[in-house]
């Protein structure tokens, strides 16, 4: 018997479950689909990613909805097209056995004439992102007065991405007269503000420990400089064959740049972000949950409340800046009972940051060595053996060319002909790490910087003489109106990076240098490349090499021991 009888879940939707394999139910569902069931009340749900939440709220709203009544009765906000695209589907498949029903995605990107025809024809339940649904209303295409369900899905990301107005516009026009009902992850200062602004006494319902990680998640993390991240990353990849990951990036262009190399490598990756069309986003996310892609390199809020199973890695290229941020992407592997790795790759500077995760997910993380090039290649090796002797020979079809392919290969002994072979699909591993260095960083080094970091008294980032200055060329100076206040008040703007320190700025014509904390080159290139200043649209580059703050332009020259073995 399906088990989600028992929860007070109509037989229509059974029938719907029962053919999407949804048997048992999960522990938030558990909880979530009774209570809302039987009685009004605002609520926070907040469980892992991969729990299950969207069946949670998805299955009593649709049961609670009057068949009989056209109007629009339930509204879920979702920050992202996917996300809302994903829900909407989700809601569509619970309800396909129930009559008289009908659910709609409203998400920018897509034609709206589209969804103001759809929405002409009477739809119960609307999923939609703030954006668009705002500018349906404004259009006055949306009635939302006999809304009796609001439900915020991965609210705090929506506050985050600046939807505040939009949010505030859409709920003035729902009837005080509802249920407000929130799911996230994670409690954050967001939920609870939203918790604040739109609830009365929410019921908290939290699924195990609140921004606990996910059970079957192992936590490893790779130190190494700075310089050598994108190295590090394809070792990682390289050392896992089958793999299956999402590699998070903290901006845009990182993860532009990221997806780029990787393409050029070789690599079966691709990018998802907000810069892509939704047609390009569509593309991307189909080939990525069909596997035919390995990789997505992805930011934050592209990749967030994605159902995608299985992943075997999630990867932090750059750790987000808040530890909240990291349980997300944690989330997304170890999902629906398997296991999955969460992957960060560090530099020295930022082992407190794991420290602080840890706190926060109370779970410890191995320190992993980055695996020489030999190591990979043995790995690959064996991989690709396994794929060899798994292969299944159609012997019909091979038999008849086999007395020719046989003769062609009578010259070769078994130890040739394995050689041979292997190497056809080999070489590129075995040229790429032949003389491949060590990238870790060595212990010597790493208690060299630990010792003064507790001279300095903190763990955590501080400024010191040797501060890094990446040296940023822009397109715009004097005749544009430049002036120094400006630049710099525009990097202090950039949010959530605090203050950003800055050096020389040396402002021309029509040009203007100017010298930043390297740690937040990306941020200042994204925050600068989107900007016009009187007019003229901005372009922003990195000018010549980093350089330490002895500022004689060189970089220092440095004596350890791993030199020698390093240049090998
Ligand atoms: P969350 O919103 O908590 O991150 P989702 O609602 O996206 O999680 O669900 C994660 C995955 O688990 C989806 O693929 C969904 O189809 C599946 N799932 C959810 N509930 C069940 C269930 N009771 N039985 C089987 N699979 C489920
Ligand atoms: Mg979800």
């Amino acid at each position: 018997m399906n088990r989600f009888k028992n929860l007070g879940v109509s037989s229509e939707i059974l029938k719907g479950l029962s053919s999407l394999g949804f048997q048992e139910p999960t522990p938030v569902q558990d909880q979530v689909i009774p209570l809302m069931l039987s009685q009004q009340a605002d609520m926070v749900g907040l469980a892992q990613t991969g729990t299950g939440k969207t069946a949670a709220f998805g299955l009593p709203l649709i049961q609670l909805t009057n068949k009989k009544q056209k109007q629009t009765q339930g509204l879920v906000l979702c920050p992202t097209r996917e996300l809302c695209v994903q829900v909407a589907r989700d809601l569509a498949d619970f309800s396909r056995y129930v009559k008289d029903i009908k659910t709609l995605a409203i998400y920018g990107g897509a034609s709206i004439e589209l969804q103001i025809k759809a929405l002409g024809k009477g739809v119960q339940i609307i999923v939609a992102t703030p954006g668009r649904l705002n500018d349906l209303i404004n259009r006055r295409k949306v009635d939302l007065s006999a809304i009796r369900y609001v439900v915020f899905d991965e609210a705090d990301e929506m506050l985050q991405m600046g939807f505040q107005d939009e949010l505030n516009a859409i709920l003035k026009k729902t009837p005080v007269q509802k249920n407000t009902l929130l799911f996230s992850a994670t409690m954050s200062r967001e939920i609870a503000a939203i918790a604040a602004r739109y609830m009365t006494d929410p019921v908290e319902i939290t699924i195990g420990k609140r921004n606990a990680g996910a059970e079957n998640v192992r936590h490893e993390y790779y130190m190494v400089h700075a310089k050598n991240r994108y190295l590090a990353l394809k070792r990682i990849v390289d050392n896992s064959p089958d793999i299956y990951s999402i590699i998070f990036c903290r901006t845009r262009r990182e993860t532009h740049e990221v997806a780029n190399k990787l393409i050029q490598d070789g690599y079966n990756a691709d990018a998802l972000h907000g810069d892509l069309s939704q047609a390009q986003r569509d593309q991307v996310m189909k080939k990525f949950r069909c596997k035919n892609l390995q990789l997505l390199v992805a930011t934050d809020v592209a990749a967030r409340g994605l159902d995608v199973n299985d992943l075997s890695h999630v990867i932090n290229y750059n750790l987000p800046d808040d530890p909240s941020g990291y349980t997300h992407r944690s989330g997304r592997t170890g999902r629906a009972g398997h296991t999955g790795i969460s992957v960060a790759i560090i530099n020295m500077k930022e082992h407190f940051k794991i420290r602080q995760i840890e706190k926060k997910i109370n779970k410890k993380f191995k320190q992993c060595r980055i695996p020489s090039g030999l190591e990979i290649c043995k790995k690959q090796l064996v991989s690709l053996v396994d794929v060899v002797t798994g292969v299944e020979v159609d012997h019909e079809q091979i038999n008849p060319l086999y007395m020719e392919i046989s003769e062609k290969f009578a010259h070769l002994d078994r130890e040739e002909l394995i050689k041979k072979f292997v190497s056809l699909e080999f070489n590129r591993f075995l040229e790429y790490y032949k003389n491949a260095p060590d990238l870790n960083v060595s212990e010597t080094k790493k208690k060299s910087h630990d010792r003064k970091e507790r001279r300095r008294g903190s763990a955590a980032v501080k400024f010191n003489s040797k501060q890094k200055f990446t040296r940023f060329f822009l397109n715009v100076g004097r005749r544009q109106g430049i002036l120094p206040q400006g630049l710099i008040g525009k990097i202090n703007g950039i949010p959530g990076v605090g203050r950003i320190k800055v050096g020389k700025i040396d402002i021309k014509r029509n040009s203007a240098l100017l010298e930043a904390d390297s740690r937040f080159a990306p941020q200042i290139l994204d925050a600068f490349q989107q900007a016009t200043i009187n007019g003229k649209i901005v372009s922003i580059e990195v000018a010549g090499k980093d350089y330490g703050g002895n500022r004689s332009g060189f970089p220092k020259t440095r004596r350890h021991k791993g030199r020698k073995q390093m240049a090998r």
